[in-house]
């Protein structure tokens, strides 16, 4: 173990590329860099209220003097000295161009070299910026909990993610009108230390392709691929091209995960998408509990719900799209880089297939997409609670007989009655044929589809009653919920109050089924 304020910090990406001239802290348009120096707001009184020992053990680290590293995710101090920074990124928001967006209100205050790895670690929330166009710079504590519970939750579900490192209350109030009717409120600020080897997003690209930025645009690119894709060798316009596809595939291996366990991310804007095809971002995000392909937990895109739970498949090939274009310049022809945008379509498909037979035990993939739709039709129609029922039918006593499957059936639906029985019993005959031909143990079975089928998720009203508790100064259910989503795929028999349907409660509360972006 290695105290992590002990790692001597190695610039890479602040040291590599071009930074901006200009020091002092004010609302701009920054042109030619990828990058500004800021200092981080210095906390009122921070407080430490949660610190994710799994990630500090994966990378074998130790905190030795919590004082001194309160200081450090908390903004109140350097780290070792190191000179903090915002960076720069444009973005499509909702479907149009937005120009400049960049860190508006995270900060890098470190890059360290952990086990071959250069970590970038960022505060979010520690104020202003050159790029937070007249908001604040900071975040409050309820959507500072969500990220910081949801980034480590994806991570143990097997899900590419941005880490958090920890979550502190600043001591500061932060104003915010949560649903963006009139009713402002003083709220309690906070900061998650967010860690990754990489934050820079397609809008990183994409706003030096807009402005016609090549030279900064191919230092970036390179930069990419060298640090972070050297296995593709030293950039060339064949190297470009390889670059794109394997982002392509990097991204699609991350949103047939996010459908696998039924998250939606609320805000695909290309602002939001990792170069690494790392989840990043966590806002208005949500887990599906009735089965809802048109479902999203975000009332800002109430309206289009351009970015709901059936959408993120296309949503991703748009945002390559546009990837695709900001990589133009350097690759000058059209056909290789459309190419990859139509194996992406194409190969979506078939591993979305593929994942949606695992989930029901199922390998045979020549089983036909009708037979699947059937399935989405129904859970939709009679409100099967998608994590309930595809963990359900991972015990052979719920799949292998009728009457335990029918168990499931009501025992995960929303409905009180009226579930379609005959179609189901249909249904559930062609799939009982399709297993039939699967040769494997039911006990093997079991622990396969368990493997692809969590038992917890991080559902909005348990993030809402963390949310709560600790804005009343308890902090134990962050810790429950953060120690339950370490396992999200065993059995944990002491935890089974987190394996049951939503409750009532929380069907129409602000935080478990509506989210807006204020954060
Ligand atoms: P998001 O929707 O969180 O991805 O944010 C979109 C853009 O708005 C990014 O450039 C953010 O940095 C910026 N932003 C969001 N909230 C704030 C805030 N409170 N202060 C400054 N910038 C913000
Ligand atoms: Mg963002």
């Amino acid at each position: 173990m290695i105290d992590i304020l002990s790692l001597p910090y190695r610039k890479k990406f602040s040291a590599e590329l071009p930074k901006d001239s200009e020091e002092n802290n004010f609302s701009r348009q920054v042109i030619g860099a990828c990058f500004s120096l800021v200092e981080t707001k210095v906390p009122r009184n921070p407080e430490i209220v949660h610190v994710s020992h799994s990630l500090l053990q994966e990378l074998n680290l130790s905190v030795v003097d919590t004082v001194e590293f309160l200081k450090i995710v908390s903004g109140a101090k350097t780290f070792n000295g190191f000179e903090p920074y915002a960076m720069c990124y444009g973005g499509h928001q909702f479907g149009n161009w937005a120009g400049q967006l960049g860190d508006g209100r995270a900060i890098n205050i470190a890059e360290l070299d952990i086990e071959n790895i250069n970590w970038k670690l960022q505060l979010k929330g520690s104020g202003p910026t050159p790029y937070s166009r007249g908001a604040d710079g900071f975040a409050v504590l309820r959507s500072s909990i969500r990220e910081y519970l949801c980034s480590e939750a994806m991570h143990h579900l097997g899900i590419p993610s941005t880490r958090a490192l920890s979550l502190v209350k600043t001591g500061d109030f932060v104003t915010r009108d949560i649903l963006y009717d009139g009713n402002k409120k003083d709220e309690l600020g906070a900061v998650v230390c967010r860690m990754a080897p990489s934050f820079v997003r397609f809008g990183s690209f994409e706003l030096l392709a807009a402005r016609n930025d090549s030279k900064v645009l191919k230092q970036l690119v390179d930069y990419t691929i060298v640090n972070h894709y050297p296995e593709l060798g030293a950039p060339s316009k064949e190297v470009y091209i390889q670059f794109f596809k394997t982002v392509a595939e990097k991204t699609r291996e991350m949103v047939i995960h996010w459908q696998r366990v039924g998250f939606v991310h609320g805000v695909m804007n290309t602002d939001n998408m990792s170069i690494l095809g790392l989840t990043i971002d966590y806002g208005p995000y949500g887990w599906l509990e009735n089965f809802d392909r048109n479902w999203t937990p975000n009332t800002t895109d109430r309206n289009n719900r351009r970015y709901r739970f059936g959408n993120q498949a296309q949503i991703s090939l748009w945002n390559l799209n546009k990837l695709a274009n900001a990589l133009y310049p350097l690759v000058l022809e059209v056909d290789p880089l459309q190419k990859v945008l139509k194996n992406y379509g194409n190969e979506f498909l078939a591993e979305l297939h593929k994942m949606k037979l695992s989930k029901l035990g199922l390998y045979n993939i020549e089983i036909s997409e009708t037979f699947l739709d059937r399935l989405e039709d129904l859970m939709e129609r009679d409100e099967l609670d998608m994590t309930l029922f595809y963990r359900s039918i991972s015990s052979s006593e719920n799949r292998e007989n009728w009457e335990g499957f029918n168990s499931s059936l009501v025992n995960s639906s929303y409905k009180s009655n009226d579930i379609s029985i005959n179609d189901w019993r249909n249904w559930y005959e062609e799939y009982t044929s399709h297993l039939a031909k699967e040769n494997i143990l039911a006990t093997e079975l079991n622990l396969k589809m368990k493997l692809v089928n969590p038992k917890y998720v991080l559902r909005n009203y348990m993030a809402q009653l963390a949310i709560d508790a600790a804005e009343s100064g308890d902090n134990r259910l962050v810790d429950e919920l953060y120690q339950l989503l370490l396992k999200p795929y065993d059995e944990q028999p002491e935890m089974e109050k987190w394996y049951v349907k939503r409750p009532d409660w929380a069907k129409n509360k602000v935080g478990c089924s509506m989210l807006s972006c204020s954060s």
